[in-house]
């Protein structure tokens, strides 16, 4: 990955640039990408990544991993673990693996210097009348009159203060019984200025320190001050905390310590998923989903697991470029950049997803004959393989119309058709069941025309796939579609489940050919005409399990062909 500036990328970009060109930060970058170990991370956060350590790689700086692990009750190490793995998959390398738990020390010498200077407060009520004493931003009854109220607490004395601090450190409170806050302004019209909570008593064992503390800081608190700990130029995040900049800002100020720029970016949203790690995790809770890393998930493991490659991921966060607006969007553009990445590399081989059987009836029952098969016409090097041919097949259901449609061109009764590397074959006739059901398809080939060509230059318009019946492996393939029937599942608010797609994963039995067998574990591959597909873990021996990782239609170049 390698920096092609050409005039503006974003107006991040712009921000930098502008910078360097007064001096500010030294021309020196440093960008941080901050997860809160609560979860895994979701394509949302690629955006994030890709920005973050694209900075660092575009003005060769550092781009530290930080976990900004301060509300020990949901985090957990599992996560930390997976989020460095997603990021290393993705390509990108942190210059420093950070934790603002291990801040926690210079924090509490933080909290008392603001005690000290007569900023910060031990305060008694609770979270209820926090609440209710800090008022509401639409203010007063005229609507205008900032409404909150100073705590009783807000004047207790310096000594008083580092006293009660202390001892909420030592445990002697019970939790929910104290807060440490700020000491700003009550009827500051930002309500994220009104005196915000810095420290709270909670007894929860934490990933990283244990026991050691029941006090924790904020994320407010704790985030700009990491930032600056780490000598971090530009503080990149979601537009959810412009209004929390100020209060970035002014901790910054009021410690008096090295002070990076917050700059804020839309997140992104997708169709057809939810984004939110809260809703994330209620999918894996309540079992909608096989774990955070089923293959429907918009997590980078899911997608992983599903065959996504990271460059179509990083390319596709490179389109969507980064602005300051909210917007959805159309999961047929992540889609897009899939294809096009996996069609250049992906090796191509035969498999029958619905089959019904195909016998060549002039076809000798016991000749095998090894026909040669091209691994991708998109790259020479891939070189060709071999492929069973015998008289018995599968081909798809789909691929035989007994009463064919115009234009329809591939088998029916009397027509012939092409058998992909192998022969052209007319049907004879149809067998069925007694519900009226083909369960086999006869057909005479044309000894004459190996490899798919006629010997008199007669014109054969289809062209179908097959596997060898008496050669195929028989596999388990899991089809996914989308998550949700409708394109913004968090527009329905709290009834966002009542679009979860019953039927986002269906399994089926395919036969495919027996080369499948020797593609490598991570290796993406395409079934002609069908899609591309990737082993899955569940893999045994005896069985291997295929994912589906997208159908071969591009509906994106589709929508761009319409515009
Ligand atoms: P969620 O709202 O899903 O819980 P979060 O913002 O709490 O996500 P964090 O672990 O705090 O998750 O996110 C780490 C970084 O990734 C943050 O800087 C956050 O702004 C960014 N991020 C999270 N979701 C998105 C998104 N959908 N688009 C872009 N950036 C995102
Ligand atoms: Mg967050």
């Amino acid at each position: 990955m390698s920096s092609e500036r050409k005039g503006s990328i974003d107006f991040i970009h712009d921000i930098i640039d502008e910078h360097n060109k007064t001096g500010k930060f030294g021309n020196k970058v440093c960008t941080r990408f901050p997860p809160e170990p609560n979860g895994y991370l979701h394509i949302g956060h690629a955006k994030s990544i890709c920005l973050n350590f694209g900075i660092a790689i575009d003005y060769n700086g550092a781009c530290n991993l930080r976990f900004d692990d301060t509300n020990p009750a949901k985090e957990d190490q599992e996560f930390v673990d997976s989020i460095k793995e997603d990021v290393s998959w993705l390509g990108f390398e942190w210059a420093k693996e950070c934790f603002a738990s291990d801040y926690y020390e210079q924090l509490y010498i933080w909290a008392q210097d603001l005690i000290k200077k007569g900023k910060a407060y031990v305060c008694d009520l609770s979270e209820d009348e926090i609440r209710e004493y800090r008022g509401t931003s639409s203010g007063g009854k005229d609507g205008t009159t900032p409404n909150g109220k100073n705590s009783p607490y807000r004047d207790r004395t310096v000594e008083e203060n580092l006293d009660l601090f202390a001892r909420m450190r030592a445990g002697e409170f019970d939790d929910g019984t104290k807060t440490l806050r700020a000491k700003i302004d009550m009827a500051h019209p930002n309500l994220n200025m009104r005196d915000p909570v810095l420290y709270r008593i909670l007894r929860a064992h934490h990933h990283r320190t244990g026991d050691k503390w029941c006090i924790y800081p904020m994320y407010d608190f704790t985030h700009g001050q990491s930032d600056s700990i780490e000598g971090v130029t530009h503080s990149i995040c979601t537009m959810e905390f412009e209004n929390h900049r100020p209060l970035y800002d002014w901790y910054l100020e009021n410690l008096e310590i090295y002070a990076p720029q917050q700059i804020e970016f839309a997140r992104l949203n997708l169709t057809y998923t939810v984004l939110s790690k809260r809703r994330l995790l209620t999918l894996v809770n309540e079992n909608y989903v096989n774990g955070w890393d089923d293959p429907r998930m918009p997590t980078l493991s899911g997608y992983r697991r599903k065959g996504y490659t990271p460059t179509a991921i990083r390319e596709f966060c490179k389109r969507i470029g980064v602005a300051k607006a909210d917007s959805r969007v159309d999961i047929a553009l992540l889609e897009h950049c899939l294809r096009d990445d996996l069609n250049k590399a992906s090796n191509r081989y035969l498999g029958v997803m619905d089959p019904v059987k195909l016998v060549i009836t002039n076809y000798p029952e016991d000749k095998r004959e090894t026909l040669t098969g091209i691994n991708n016409p998109e790259d020479e090097s891939a070189g060709t393989r071999e492929i069973p041919f015998s008289n018995e097949l599968y081909i798809e259901r789909s691929d035989f119309m007994e009463e064919p449609m115009k234009k329809f061109f591939r088998l029916a009764p009397g027509k012939e058709v092409r058998l992909r590397y192998a022969y052209l074959v007319t049907c004879t006739d149809i067998i069925k069941d007694d519900a009226g059901n083909i369960t086999q398809i006869n057909c005479i080939y044309d000894p004459e025309s190996r490899g798919g060509n006629a010997p008199d230059g007669r014109k054969v318009k289809g062209t179908i796939h097959w596997v060898s019946a008496k050669d195929a492996l028989e596999v388990e393939v899991r089809l996914y579609d989308y998550l949700f029937t409708e394109e913004n599942p968090d527009g329905l608010r709290s009834d966002w489940l009542s679009c979860f797609n019953k039927d986002s994963l269906k399994t089926i039995t395919a036969y495919v050919e027996p080369a499948v067998n020797n593609v490598g574990d991570r290796e993406n591959f395409q079934f002609e005409r069908t899609g591309y597909f990737i082993k899955d873990k569940n893999s045994t021996p005896e069985k291997l399990v295929l994912n589906r990782t997208i159908g071969l239609k591009d509906s994106w170049a589709k929508i761009q062909k319409k515009q």
